[in-house]
């Protein structure tokens, strides 16, 4: 009983609850864990690292996260070549290294034995009638 009192009255100033965390200074909502900035008013949380934008809520998740922090939808997306996951923010397979753009056009032209080659002349006919033109003019 009289502990109890006795650290009641240490705190004398126990209305100030400010500090969990960080509120958004701009709109005061409160932080969503695991984001890196506000998804109501796009404020970025100070000291945050931002990560992958989630294609489904638009929200701005920290740095790392393979799971939106806000809906719980996939961040990452499969290479098509090697089916390892990858960071929706990475321009190319984590594993692989192929680009992401166009990798379902290049798998399709591999499997159908179209792999663009330069267009090659044995014959060396256009670099000659290159350099005769060239000579010409
Ligand atoms: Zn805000
Ligand atoms: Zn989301
Ligand atoms: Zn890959």
């Amino acid at each position: 009983m009289l502990a109890r009192m006795a650290h009641d009255s240490d705190r004398p100033s126990a209305g100030h609850q400010h500090g969990c965390d960080h509120d958004c200074q701009t709109c005061g909502a409160a932080p969503v864990s695991g984001l890196a900035a506000c998804p109501f008013c796009r404020a970025a949380y100070a000291g945050t690292t931002p990560g992958v934008t989630c294609p489904g809520c638009t929200g701005v998740n920290l740095q790392g996260r393979t799971l939106c922090a806000q809906c719980n939808g996939s961040l990452t997306r499969n290479c098509v070549f090697c089916n390892a996951a990858s960071l929706l923010n990475l321009p190319q397979c984590s594993r692989c290294h192929e680009a992401f753009a166009g990798a379902e056009e290049r798998k399709r032209a591999r499997a159908a034995g179209r792999a663009p080659t330069t267009n090659a002349d044995p014959t060396g006919a256009g670099i000659f009638n290159t350099l005769n033109s060239i000579l010409k003019s």
